[in-house]
C-alpha cells in the first residue's frame, strides 16, 4: 500500500529552518532578498493598486496610505481614481472636490498638498511626474519615503523605501531596540544595503507588506515569515508600548428644516485658527458637552490622532444653535442631497449616515 503523506505537508518556516539550521543561506543579503520576493510573490494582498505601474496612482495610493489602515483607502482610492484618473484631472478639479473625495480619511493636509502638487506637474511638467526620486521630493507633499516608493515601483530605481513597518522589521531582524544611537541612520543603511536593486520596487513593496501582514507591531508570525533564519530576535523584540490615547466629550448640533421639499442640516466650516481641519464642514460644535437626555439624538465615538471623542449629538433649532455653540465660524443650510458631496469631516459623515441622514458609503 502506497505512504499517504503526512496531513500536514507544509511544514511552516520555524520547522523548515530548524531542520535547516539558522545559518545556511539565508544570513547573507542575497538568500534574504530572495526569500522575501519569493513569499511576497506568493503572498501579497490582492488591493486595488496592486500592479499599477503609473507613477500617479502609486502617488495618490501611497499619500492615502500614510497613517491610513488599507481597509480604510480601498473605497476611497478607488473613488478617487475614477473621478481623477490622471494627474492633470486632478490639478484641473477646485479644491472643496478634492476634499470632499477625501472625506473620512483624514489628515487633510495630505489632499491639500497632492492637489497642490497635481497643480505643479500639469503646469510645470506638462502632466508629467519627474521620474528621479531626487526630483520628485522636490514637489510639495513628498517626502524621502514617498519618492522612494514612486521612483522604484514605477521605474525601477534602486532607492529603499523606509516606512514605520520596514523600520521595524530591520530592527527585529538586526535586533536593535528603540533609543539606540542613531538608530535612523544605521536602519537606512540597512536599508539600502539589503535593497535588490534589479528588483527595487517589489522589493520595497516585499518589505512593506512583511512589516504590514506577518511582522505587525504585536504578535509577530514569525513561523511564517520568510526571513525567520535570518532574524536575531523572532518575537522577542521590544515593542515600543502605544501612545495612549486621550478621551474628550464634546457635544455638537443637530438642526435639521425643510425647504421646498427638500430636508436640510445646518452644517458649518471654522475658521482656521479654530479646526485642524480647516475647508471641511461640520455640525455646529456646542460649547459644553452637557446634554439633556430628552435632547439627545445620538452618541458616537470617533477617533482622531491620539485622542478618543466621546460624541453627543443634540438636537437644536437654529436659534438655540446660534446660543449654544461655538462662535466663530459661517453656517449654511445645505439639501441632504448636496451634502454627501461636500467636504465633510469624517465624524459629520458618520453622524449624518448613522442618523440615515446620508447614504452609507
Ligand atoms: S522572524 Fe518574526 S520578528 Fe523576525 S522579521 Fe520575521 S516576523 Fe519579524
Amino acid at each position: 500500500m502506497p505512504k499517504l503523506p503526512s496531513p500536514r505537508t507544509k511544514p511552516d518556516n520555524r520547522e523548515r529552518f530548524a531542520q535547516r539550521g539558522d545559518n545556511d543561506g539565508l544570513s547573507d543579503d542575497a538568500a534574504l532578498r530572495a526569500a522575501l520576493l519569493a513569499w511576497y510573490a506568493a503572498n501579497k494582498r490582492d488591493l486595488p493598486w496592486r500592479g499599477a505601474e503609473a507613477p500617479y496612482a502609486i502617488w495618490v495610493s501611497e499619500i492615502m496610505l500614510q497613517q491610513t489602515r488599507v481597509a480604510a483607502v480601498i473605497d476611497r482610492y478607488t473613488a478617487f481614481m475614477a473621478r481623477f484618473p490622471i494627474v492633470t484631472a486632478l490639478a484641473a478639479a477646485p479644491q472643496e472636490e478634492v476634499l470632499a473625495l477625501w472625506s473620512g480619511l483624514g489628515y487633510y493636509r495630505r489632499a491639500r498638498m497632492l492637489h497642490k502638487a497635481a497643480q505643479l506637474v500639469a503646469a510645470d511638467y506638462r502632466g508629467t511626474l519627474p521620474a528621479t526620486s531626487a526630483e520628485l521630493r522636490k514637489l510639495p507633499g513628498i517626502g524621502a519615503y514617498t519618492a522612494a516608493a514612486i521612483a522604484s515601483i514605477a521605474h525601477g530605481e534602486p532607492v529603499a523605501v523606509v516606512d514605520g513597518n520596514v523600520e521595524r522589521v530591520l530592527c527585529r531582524l538586526a535586533g536593535w531596540e528603540e533609543g539606540e544611537p542613531a538608530l535612523r541612520r544605521k536602519v537606512e543603511e540597512r536599508a539600502a544595503r539589503l535593497l535588490d536593486p534589479k528588483h527595487a520596487g517589489d522589493f520595497n513593496q516585499a518589505m512593506m507588506e512583511l512589516g504590514a501582514t506577518l511582522c505587525s507591531p504585536r504578535n509577530p508570525q514569525c513561523a511564517a515569515c520568510p526571513l525567520f533564519a535570518g532574524c536575531k530576535t523572532r518575537g522577542e523584540h521590544k515593542t515600543a508600548p502605544r501612545a495612549k490615547m486621550q478621551s474628550r466629550a464634546v457635544g455638537c448640533a443637530l438642526a435639521l428644516r425643510k425647504r421646498k421639499g427638500k430636508e436640510e442640516v445646518l452644517l458649518e466650516q471654522r475658521a482656521a485658527a479654530q479646526t485642524v481641519m480647516p475647508g471641511l464642514w461640520e455640525l455646529p460644535v456646542l460649547r459644553s458637552a452637557d446634554v439633556l437626555a430628552e435632547d439627545l439624538r445620538l452618541c458616537v465615538r470617533h477617533a482622531i490622532m491620539q485622542v478618543n471623542y466621546d460624541v453627543r449629538v443634540r438636537a437644536a433649532g437654529e436659534r438655540e444653535v446660534k446660543a449654544l455653540a461655538v462662535a466663530g465660524g459661517q453656517r449654511r443650510w445645505v439639501p441632504l442631497d448636496e451634502a454627501v458631496s461636500l467636504p465633510l469631516t469624517g465624524l459629520a459623515r458618520k453622524i449624518l449616515t448613522r442618523l440615515r441622514l446620508l447614504p452609507s458609503a
